[in-house]
């Protein structure tokens, strides 16, 4: 093993990441129209962000060095940028530029890292299921001082050694192992390594045979089963199902309207209510709508009512809330976001709600595409107590559910673009 300073043992090691997304994937070619696979995309982002932000769940990690091919490097890292503006992985992140061979992109990566790093792991871009867990068990391997440490499993076929089509020999299963990344290393040796690979012309397919070419001791702990490596055509079905199945999501609404004489008509669900007392608003003043669109919102995480439709704004003056709705729909639908049922509570001392409830209830189902038995709808009074018991007011409850994931749908254009 080489001389070297030795980090003190039982520190908490905080690893920088180098993630390689500069191979050029010939496997999976053909599959892919000549794209690397790093660089296809699943659920609209590239393969090697989603293994960077499998990266990022790990609080061991500090930062990441994305390796991008020569020939397209400046692209990559422009699309890095956009990737990042949209939504960044709380990391400081760095880039490099890929070399002809694996291990020349490792040390190009290695070239780039912060001055005061002191262990590193190198990730194959087209690992994207790697876990925190597996992070920690590597880390935890070197704070007990070791060179490196590497995830492998035990190998279940047997292997053969083949020249020519004929069987040369078996190789002692119970000895062998298949190596997975990331692979961890303390920085000073993993750099001696490179340097000393450059020199000998050495080839290899991870840098662990490099610290084992100098004598350097290479700890294994358990890999994952799931931390399987994109490359083959077949492997693309990985990214499909569990994955891809859409996710049940809630959302909530609330909205309150004073009584004021002079006010609007009121209309709940988008229907008159001749009887009712006027309210202040600068829309139409739809108490049910406006709560029921806050929680249409809520289900694609996407605020609330006022970011997107100010009562400031003078395009809103009077508007029908069932044209916010529909803005609303238009946008959750193009997040992925299916509605499948609405639960609604009105609160009033004055109107009674009960004659307009099936009509109200009705329109609802109408409004969001959704059978009526769908929607639901509740009326109740605060039994003379607060503002609604003073009639001073009315507030509405809406709980919506939704399966989001569920393929973008082509939502016709918003009624803003329309020019009503
Ligand atoms: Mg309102």
């Amino acid at each position: 093993m080489p001389e070297t300073s030795v980090p003190p043992r039982g520190q908490p090691v905080k690893p920088w990441a180098i993630l390689l997304a500069a191979g050029q994937g010939r496997r999976l070619a053909a599959a892919t129209g000549g794209l690397a696979k790093q660089f296809l995309h699943w659920q609209g982002m590239p393969l090697y962000w989603h293994a960077a932000k499998a990266m990022s769940r790990s609080a061991a990690v500090a930062g990441i060095v994305f390796v991008f091919p020569p020939a397209d490097y400046d692209a990559h890292a422009e699309n890095l940028r956009a990737l990042y503006a949209a939504g960044d992985l709380g990391l400081p992140c760095l880039t490099a530029v890929g070399g002809a061979l694996r291990q020349d992109s490792v040390r190009h990566g290695l070239a780039a890292l912060p001055a005061d790093v002191r262990h590193v792991l190198i990730h194959d871009a087209a690992r994207p299921f790697v876990s925190p867990a597996l992070i920690r068990k590597i880390c935890a391997s070197l704070e007990s001082g070791v060179p490196g440490a590497i995830p492998a499993l035990p190998v279940t076929d047997t292997i053969k050694t083949v020249s020519h089509d004929l069987v040369t020999g078996t190789l002692p299963r119970h000895t062998l192992r298949a190596v997975q990344t990331p692979q961890g290393f303390r920085l000073d040796l993993l750099l001696q390594a490179h340097c000393h690979a450059e020199k000998q012309k050495l080839n290899v397919t991870d840098d662990a045979s490099l610290l084992e070419e100098m004598g350097c001791e290479i700890h294994v702990v358990e890999g994952e089963a799931a931390n399987v490596k994109i490359t083959n055509p077949e492997d693309m079905d990985l990214l499909r199902p569990p994955h891809a199945l859409p996710r049940p999501c809630t959302g909530m609404g609330y909205d309150v309207h004073r009584y004021a004489p002079g006010g609007r008509p009121m209309r709940l669900g988008g229907v008159l209510i001749p009887a009712g007392p006027e309210v202040a608003a600068h829309s139409d003043g739809d108490v049910l709508l406006h709560a029921l669109t806050d929680a249409i919102l809520g289900c694609a995480g996407l605020g609330d009512i006022g970011q997107h439709f100010s009562d400031k704004d003078p395009r809103f003056d009077n508007i029908s809330s069932a044209l916010l709705l529909d803005e609303a729909l238009d946008m959750v639908r193009k997040k992925g976001v299916q509605l499948c049922h609405a639960d609604l509570t009105l609160i009033a001392q004055t109107p009674r709600l009960a004659p307009h409830r099936e009509e109200i209830r009705k329109n609802i189902a109408r409004l969001l595409a959704l059978p009526a038995n769908c929607v639901n709808l509740k009326a109740s009074t605060e039994e003379g107590l607060g503002f609604t018991g003073r009639a001073e007011g009315i507030k509405a409850y809406a709980v919506v559910t939704a399966w989001a994931g569920a393929r973008a749908a082509f939502a016709p254009p918003s009624f803003l673009q329309r020019d009503i």
